[in-house]
C-alpha cells in the first residue's frame, strides 16, 4: 500500500491528465463518503480537487489527495 500511495503523491505532483480525470470521479465518491475526514496534519496540502483537499480516509488512513491518484483501491469498494 505504501508503494501505491507514494505513486499517488507522484501522480498528485505530476498532475497527469488521465489520472486527474479518474481522480476527479473518485474524489466525488470520497466527498460523499462518511469515512472521509479532515486531517489536521493535512491542512497544509492544497489540491485542485477541493472535494478531498486536506482529507484522509479513516478506513485505511491514507491522504485522499494521494489515494485518489494512486493504483490503490477503496477499502469498501466504492471505487
Ligand atoms: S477511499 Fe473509499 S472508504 Fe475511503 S473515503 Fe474514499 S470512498 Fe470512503
Amino acid at each position: 500500500m505504501i508503494k501505491s500511495i507514494l505513486s499517488g503523491w507522484k501522480n498528485y505532483l505530476a498532475k497527469s491528465e488521465v489520472t486527474e480525470a479518474v481522480a476527479k470521479k473518485r474524489a466525488a465518491l470520497c466527498a460523499a463518503c462518511p469515512h472521509a475526514q479532515q486531517g489536521k496534519l493535512l491542512a497544509f496540502v492544497k489540491d485542485t480537487l477541493k472535494e478531498v483537499e486536506g482529507a484522509y480516509c479513516n478506513q485505511c488512513g491514507c491522504p485522499l489527495s494521494a489515494k485518489v491518484r494512486s493504483n490503490d483501491i477503496c477499502p469498501i469498494n466504492k471505487w
